[in-house]
């Protein structure tokens, strides 16, 4: 064995579960040796081999600005010459607080918390603590972290509640899960019909990033928001993706529709860990230490985190910076749907803002079931084709695209001309 990558992944094998940290890095879904990233810059990383590709992951979203920009790794650079962690409040907190919820509607106060998964869990039990209710929604292919009470499958039949996805979940756990069908809004109606004074919240991906991406219906959206209004449930948009990338103030301003607590992530560290979850001040109120929801972080709001991230919003916010990605994104989808289309293939592509879904399919699927009817193993073989091309799409069929500021003209063509290349070995 000679292949860097193939070595790094053998000995990663021996001491990591899989030889990965997170599980679809592992290549299990498209077959293959994962990569080993040695650097990254703009559009573009390399691997153990010093093969460069054209990033298509983003790091799963946070690099919307392009990897390694010196603005952000200046800023970094600076924050950790001031020292790493205090466990202190700092001023950097307070501006980067101040900042998103001038951004975000309805965001009134905000906490920082260091993953997704804190920022939902903890908009979850917020949710519960202030209802006093324990049952939960959550659609079927929106992911939301890997907190217990959402790794969980739909039962069969509406209103059964859910089983875990994971062994080490107990049913018990899972219990008050109920898990429903993406852009069905007659079941939403029929359960707050039964037992709509019991639903603590509605937890949701507005645009849905974790089963290739899915646009919500603004009728399904609207049907949730009027719901929860009426029976007092709280209504939570997970935006840890969708948020800051498919435009400035998220799904809530592309729909239009106000969430009571909205989660964030991926992008508003800028490649370090910072999440978030924040909403109405009087739900808010309920965190300790001023109310008796619990939840607190070591490293919450860590300096050298806020820097990247505080400088990232910023970045983003400079004038046509969502028209240029937006523009991009748009480009890169249709080219490769005429090319796929041209080469007779059952193929489309979406874009939402910066981020995108790849579908072996004749129609853009609007449901988890449409998803999973897609064809997986020409997937899996487009995505090879893509990576021996030096373009790096994510290596599930189920996962979306994103593209960066840095992923120019002469990038996005360079990547529908590989595409035309493997469609026709396809
Ligand atoms: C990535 C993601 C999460 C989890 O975030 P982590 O930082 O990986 O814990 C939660 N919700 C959505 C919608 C995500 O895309």
């Amino acid at each position: 064995m000679t292949n860097k990558n193939e070595i790094l992944f053998a000995r990663a094998q021996k001491t990591t579960p899989g030889g990965v940290n997170s599980p679809v890095r592992a290549f299990r879904s498209v077959g293959g040796t994962p990569r080993f990233i040695t650097r990254a810059e703009g559009a573009y990383f390399w691997d153990a081999e010093d093969q460069r590709y054209i990033d298509y992951i983003g790091s799963w979203g946070p690099a919307i600005v392009g990897h390694a920009h010196p603005d952000v790794v200046k800023a970094v650079q600076e924050a950790a010459a001031r020292g790493l962690s205090f466990g202190a409040p700092t001023e950097g907190e307070v501006l980067m607080a101040e900042e998103i919820c001038n951004i975000v509607p309805g965001v009134e106060q905000i906490r920082l918390v260091s993953s997704g998964t804190e920022a939902t869990m903890s908009a979850l039990r917020l949710a519960r603590g202030a209802t006093k209710r324990d049952k939960i929604i959550k659609f079927e292919g929106c992911y939301h972290g890997h907190a217990d009470a959402l790794l969980v499958k739909a039962g069969s039949g509406l209103l059964t509640f859910g089983n875990p996805t994971s062994a080490g979940v107990p049913e018990d756990f899972s219990k008050h899960t109920l898990v429903l069908d993406y852009n069905n809004s007659q079941q939403l109606e029929d359960v707050f019909q039964s037992i709509g004074d019991q639903i603590a919240c509605i937890i949701v991906e507005p645009v849905a990033g974790n089963m290739n991406l899915i646009r919500a219906t603004p009728e399904f959206l609207q049907t949730m928001r009027r719901l929860c209004t009426k029976h007092g449930s709280v209504l939570i948009f997970d935006e840890v993706m969708c948020g800051f990338r498919v435009g400035l103030q998220g799904a809530q301003a592309l729909y239009g529709i106000q969430a009571d607590l909205v989660c964030m992530g991926k992008v508003i560290g800028g490649g370090l860990p910072v999440a978030a979850f924040g909403g109405r001040a009087d739900l808010m109120a309920h965190m300790a230490p001023l109310g008796g929801v619990y939840q607190a972080g070591t490293l919450s709001g860590n300096p050298v985190a806020v820097a990247a991230g505080m400088t990232t919003l910023k970045i983003i916010q400079q004038p046509g910076f969502y028209e240029q990605l937006t523009a991009q994104t748009r480009k890169l989808a249709d080219g490769l749907t005429a090319v796929g289309q041209q080469a007779g293939f059952d193929f489309c592509a979406d874009a939402v803002g910066g981020m995108f879904g790849l579908y072996f399919a004749a129609q853009i699927p609007d449901s988890y079931a449409a998803m999973m009817a897609t064809d997986k193993g020409k997937f899996n073989r487009f995505f090879h084709l893509m990576l021996d091309a030096g373009v790096y799409l994510a290596p599930s069929a189920f996962e979306a695209g994103f593209v960066s500021i840095a992923h120019d003209d002469a990038i996005i063509d360079t990547t529908i001309a590989a595409a035309k290349q493997a469609f026709s070995t396809l």
